[in-house]
């Protein structure tokens, strides 16, 4: 992107609500080359949008009854002779067979749409490709990213961002009005140099989830080897007692909420060592490393994993009971305490233990819930700044601190038990517990007064050692101006 694009605001940024300048765009009259499933979609939309379309196909007679009645369909030449912007619905393989119009299309301008089946698969975009066929028209790249489906259902149920580039800056902006008259919102990518990234931005898998898959992967396979060694192996080395069985559901059911919870601590370790590093360098202006960086802008994904893996928890542990072996192990206790003839086995303590674990894993879970659901963008963008910070700040933490509760009743005093220490390994509650405790005892390091007001000051642009303006009142009431630094 140029320097002079970058300096540019976003179209998408344009209120088009009540803006007259966008409105003939509606009414005038769009090609579309190409008779397929995008070409028709386009061509719903279009009419819905209140535009004349004209699509232009090898074989009118035979497509046209797939097009809403009010689009005329007809040969590639006659269309192209009734409008000035023409959607180029073909794929770039067909962009030759398309040479035969070059007269006819000559000083018109052609939206590109085309995506590639890999990313960077040809030298050039396809956008730079159709622009050197036709060096007499101008080529703008746009609307790839939205699909068929997209299209027919109208803006709401999908992605509304339609981007565009383009060195022809009066096109593009032509381009971005029909783009806002028909619901979307376009966003300019610059000039045309930017047709590639455009055109690879379908075709990446989950760019953004990659390193918090990696990461829970991660630790749910460090976990599951640990509570496996414990559960199964220990058993079965020890005591030669087989207990496999358990690998499918109670290991699983285990490891599943050291994921979540170390995850969920995940999401607030990085927001504490960006303040330690404010605080310790005196100011918000020095760049976080890039690994920190990286790490605040995968929270979001790190959070939601961190509640897939609660509810797969939830919906173990309730499932915990239909078990075959479960039945088999309290006939067997019933059958044992008959047989010993013991009448009372109620533990007062372990009753209270067990519903305070159960209800607080439940409030635990909702607040995930109301997490997770204030990330999705729709939820997001009809909250306010504060709004969204009390959900995903306060209470992220409260939630945080809660699942602390739900994993301390659930270890209860098993840390001090030294039958629990198998092959000298503890708990794996008390593992999960030092990233959670940690971020929990550095966030009420950061409530104190003195470290809460410097981290507000340099968050407010106070920078260590920088010298400031400050005003002072004098002896008799009026103020005198004067330099000092700001941090003596
Ligand atoms: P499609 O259903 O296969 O349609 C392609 C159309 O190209 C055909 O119906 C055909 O119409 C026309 N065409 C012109 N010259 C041709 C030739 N020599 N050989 C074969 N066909 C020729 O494909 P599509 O899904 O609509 O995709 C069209 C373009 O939109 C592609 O570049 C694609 O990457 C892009 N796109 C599609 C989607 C989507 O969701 N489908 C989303 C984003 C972008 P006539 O027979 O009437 O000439």
């Amino acid at each position: 992107m140029s320097g002079g694009d970058m300096a540019k605001p976003l179209l998408g940024q344009r209120n088009t609500e009540g803006d007259p300048s966008i409105m003939p765009a509606a009414g005038r009259t769009i090609g579309v080359l190409g008779s397929g499933d995008f070409a028709r979609s386009l061509a719903i939309r279009l009419v819905c949008s209140g535009f004349k379309v004209v699509v232009g196909s090898r074989n009118p007679k035979r497509k046209a009854g797939l097009f809403p009645s009010a689009a005329e369909v007809t040969f590639q030449a006659e269309a192209v002779k009734k409008t000035d912007v023409i959607f180029v619905a073909v794929f770039r393989e067909h962009y030759s067979t398309l040479c035969d119009l070059a007269d006819v299309l000559a000083g018109k301008i052609l939206v590109d749409v085309s995506n590639n089946t890999e990313i960077n698969h040809h030298k050039e975009s396809n956008a730079e490709y159709l622009a050197s066929l036709f060096p007499a028209c101008t080529v703008v790249k746009g609307f790839n990213v939205v699909s068929a489906w997209t299209l027919q259902s109208g803006a709401r149920d999908g992605n509304k961002q339609v981007l565009i580039c383009s060195n022809n800056q009066e096109a593009k902006r032509t381009v971005a009005e029909i783009a806002q008259v028909m619901g979307f919102t376009p966003v300019d990518m610059g000039c045309m140099s930017s047709a590639c990234e455009i055109e690879n931005i379908p075709l990446r898998l989950l760019p953004a989830w990659k390193i918090p898959i990696f990461l829970a992967l991660g630790l749910f396979l460090c976990f599951f080897t640990y509570n496996l060694v414990r559960q199964v192996i220990h058993p079965y080395v020890r005591e030669q007692k087989n207990k496999f069985y358990k690998i499918p559901v109670e290991v699983v059911n285990t490891t599943l909420p050291c994921v979540a919870y170390v995850m969920l601590s995940l999401v607030y370790l990085p927001g504490v060592l960006a303040a330690c590093s404010q605080l310790y360098y005196g100011t918000k202006y020095r760049r976080f490393p890039d690994w920190l960086d990286q790490w605040l802008q995968h929270r979001k994904q790190i959070g939601l994993l961190s509640f897939f893996c609660a509810a797969l928890h939830a919906l173990y542990s309730l499932c915990l009971p239909m078990r075959r072996s479960h039945r088999y192990q309290l006939i067997e206790t019933a059958v044992k305490q008959a047989v010993e003839k013991k009448m009372n086995i109620w533990v007062e303590e372990e009753v209270w233990r067990m519903e305070i674990y159960i209800s607080v894993g439940i409030i635990a879970l909702g607040l995930l819930s109301l997490l997770a659901i204030t990330s999705l963008p729709s939820i997001a963008n009809s909250l306010n700044w504060r709004e969204f910070s009390f959900i995903q700040s306060t209470l992220g933490f409260i939630a945080l601190v809660i699942s602390t509760l739900h994993t301390l009743t659930y270890g209860w005093s098993r840390a001090f038990d030294e039958n629990q220490y198998k092959f000298y390994l503890p708990p794996t509650y008390t593992l999960t517990l030092l990233v959670p405790c940690t971020v929990i005892l550095a966030k009420v390091v950061f409530i104190l007064p003195c470290v809460q007001q410097r981290l507000l000051r340099i968050r407010r642009g106070w920078e260590k050692g920088r010298y400031v303006k400050f005003v002072l009142p004098s002896a008799t009431g009026e103020y005198s101006s004067g330099e000092t630094s700001s941090n003596v």
